[in-house]
């Protein structure tokens, strides 16, 4: 009965696709699966009871065997420890591996071994950059036809607001200019997150006058807004900012947007800007919808969307922001009640001021 359990589950371990194994709490490695040991071409025999940072699957890569020590130590205190990490197979190709450490105790609660696992997830990552790729080299293709479309229903309204009677016909040519802009927005997040994602959203840092940048943000904003108003409460001097004044731009254009989605006509919503503690706060308040307690930190995670909210943008739009103010070296965060409204801050370490 006790032979018959351990020949099934010496199969049932040695058919698995992962590749598994049992180490002592001082990383020695006491048993591997089948599927590892063919993965390097090894028998039992030459790996069993030696520490598994020396073993072929490790010895060839000195940064690994550093992290797989670490690790060990941290799984041989209880620790349930996750890594990915890239492995030589028998025939020499580079394989990434998810791998991890998981701590089995004993009775009295204490570490008796640990089972190392992993799985190849090559494919799957060459998937997700083709994926990638793919989908920035789309956006990109889809922005040059869009830019000429949108310079021609431009051409088109001006024209019509000049020599134009036609009511009905200047409204759809706005509908049109409207949603080509909605679809440059849609296509510069899916930019900009290819960016971040492959850290390569570079900044070109200048010194900007805030007062100025918030003024001409504003003045654009309220031509969009149409039954909204958007109030700038005017700060006296002049605040200098070391920034890259696009994204800086984009960040107050995504607040302002956000505060224009989510709220209702003829509701208030305003910009401001003070020094605190040596850094620039800039805020962006409206008197809209607000956002519930417990999603008001998701909404910066990438493609979060308030549940019942659910807009038809990417919920990528405060995750950018974030990463920009990131790449500056400042936060943002948000203060909301439900039904009332919500205030978005951010604060940029300044340069100069006058005051
Ligand atoms: P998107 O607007 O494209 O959905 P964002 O990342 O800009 O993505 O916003 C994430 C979510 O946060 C939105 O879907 C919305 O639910 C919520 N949100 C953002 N700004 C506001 C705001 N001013 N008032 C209420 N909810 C907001």
């Amino acid at each position: 009965m006790q032979n018959s359990f351990i020949v099934n589950f010496r199969s049932i371990f040695d058919s698995s696709s992962e590749f598994i194994g049992l180490l002592n709490t001082e990383g020695v490695l006491l048993e591997a699966n089948k599927t590892s040991l063919e993965f390097i071409n090894a028998e039992a025999k030459d790996v069993l009871g030696k520490y598994f940072w020396q073993t072929p699957w490790w010895n060839h890569l000195e940064n690994a065997q550093r992290k797989l020590k670490q690790a060990v130590k941290k799984a041989a205190q209880g620790e349930f420890v996750h890594l990915e990490t890239e492995h030589r197979d028998k025939n020499g190709k580079i394989k990434t591996i998810e791998f991890s450490l998981k701590p089995i105790f004993n009775t009295e609660g204490h570490v008796e071994l640990i089972i190392p696992e992993g799985r190849d997830i090559t494919d799957r990552k060459r998937i997700d950059e083709l994926k990638k790729e793919f989908l920035s080299l789309a956006a990109h293709e889809l922005k040059t036809p869009i830019t000429t479309l949108k310079l021609i229903s431009q051409a088109h309204i001006a024209k019509y607001k000049k020599y134009g009677s036609d009511q009905i016909k200047l409204e759809e040519l706005e509908l049109i200019d409207y949603e080509l802009e909605r679809l440059t927005q849609l296509i510069n997040d899916i930019l900009d997150d290819t960016r971040v994602e492959s850290g390569k959203l570079f900044l070109k840092f200048e010194e900007i006058s805030l007062n100025k940048l918030l003024s001409s943000v504003v003045r654009k904003m309220n031509i969009i807004a149409k039954k909204q108003r958007i109030k700038l409460q005017k700060f006296p001097d002049e605040i200098l900012v070391f920034a890259d004044q696009q994204r800086i731009e984009q960040v107050l254009v995504n607040l302002l947007s956000n505060a224009l989605k989510y709220s209702n006509n003829h509701t208030k919503i305003e910009v401001g800007a003070k020094l605190d503690k040596g850094k620039v706060l800039v805020w962006v308040s409206d008197q809209g919808l607000g956002i519930p307690k417990s999603q008001q930190q998701k909404i910066f995670n990438r493609f979060y969307q308030v549940e019942e909210k659910k807009s038809r943008g990417f919920g990528l739009g405060l995750y950018i922001t974030k990463q920009i103010l990131k790449l500056h070296k400042g936060k943002i965060w948000v203060k909301s009640r439900e039904g009332e409204g919500s205030t978005f801050y951010f604060k940029l370490p300044f340069r100069k001021s006058n005051f």
